[in-house]
């Protein structure tokens, strides 16, 4: 692997769908920069390896997807407090003296979408809805919590899973099972839904937002399609909405700047871009 440019990579397994290569490909072309982004798919019994050895990669850094974040945060020598709280790292790279630094970036994916796209949206933090329990609802828990949300309710099919997430995160995070739904609804300002429902191939996401006050922000962070019935439906009744495309790419934006040097910003070529490439409508 040469090391004439500095190279990151997504890494897991699968990684072959990955849409990080055509992030972080526009990016250092609009820069003008040296470097490149590739994919290293990194089967799970080479893994542990693979991360406790990252500087033999020719990688200054590398982006890390399912199944992997874990088995990744536990080989970095450093990691900030996300990575540390939620105890899986996306985002990797080598500090000076060559010691593996990690990051958890998702939660800063889905504030950086809202402060793009709802600036005011947290101005007055209140009682967040969350639908899911899974890895992105842990991300986004913490990212409400960072902005001071009052309470954070988490709804689940699998009370149990949130539960984990609420004694993890102490007495402002509550769990609840999908029968508390309709009650919750009326206390929500935000209402956010991390499940996998409503997704094209997936199960719809069945909820009736009569009891939602209509000035809740409602987001989705499923994203294919980029407006889902959920957003659909919110909109249709004075909701403001906010898509989950944009999740994705402001959760890449921290590792390019390490990478890279640049701190690159989440346009609307970009977002074009990627929704030609996931075959989505604008
Ligand atoms: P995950 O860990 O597998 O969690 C999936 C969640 O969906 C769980 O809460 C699960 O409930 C729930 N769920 C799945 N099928 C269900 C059903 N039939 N009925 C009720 N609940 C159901 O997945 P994840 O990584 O958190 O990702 C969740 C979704 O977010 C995916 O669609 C993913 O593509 C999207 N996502 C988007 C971004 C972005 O950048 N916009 C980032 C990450 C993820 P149980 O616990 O009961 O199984």
């Amino acid at each position: 692997m040469s090391n004439i440019f500095p190279k990151a990579a997504i890494t897991g397994h699968p990684v072959a769908h990955s849409r990080s290569p055509l992030i972080h490909g526009y990016w250092l072309k609009k820069h003008g920069l040296a470097g490149e982004y590739g994919r290293v798919d990194v089967a799970p019994e080479t893994a542990e390896a693979f991360y406790r050895n990252f500087s033999a990669s020719g990688l200054i850094g590398a982006n890390v997807t399912v199944p992997h974040k874990e088995t990744a945060a536990a080989s970095c020598d450093w990691l900030d407090e996300a990575a540390r709280t939620m105890g899986a790292a996306n985002t990797l790279w080598l500090d000076e003296s060559g010691k593996l630094c990690g990051a958890n970036t998702d939660g800063l994916g889905f504030l950086g979408n809202l402060d793009q796209l709802s600036p005011d949206w947290d101005n007055a933090p209140g009682t967040a809805l969350v639908l899911g329990a899974g890895g992105a609802a842990r991300a986004i828990v913490w990212a409400l919590l960072s902005r001071k949300f009052t309470t954070v309710h988490i709804v689940n099919r699998t009370q149990e899973k949130a539960q984990r997430i609420a004694d993890e995160f102490g007495s402002k995070t509550i769990a609840h099972g999908w029968e508390k739904l309709g009650k919750l609804l009326e206390e929500a300002d935000l209402l956010v839904n991390t499940t996998s429902l409503g997704m094209t191939g997936k199960p719809p996401l069945e909820i009736d937002l009569a009891p939602l006050p209509t000035t809740a922000l409602v987001t989705d962070i499923v994203y294919v399609p980029l407006e889902t019935d959920l957003l659909k439906n919110a909109a249709a009744r004075g909701n403001p909405t906010v898509d989950g495309l944009g999740m994705l790419l402001h959760q890449a934006v921290p590792g390019f700047e390490r990478w890279f040097g640049v701190r690159p910003e989440v346009d609307d070529t970009l977002r074009a871009l990627i929704l030609e490439d996931l075959g989505v409508s604008a």
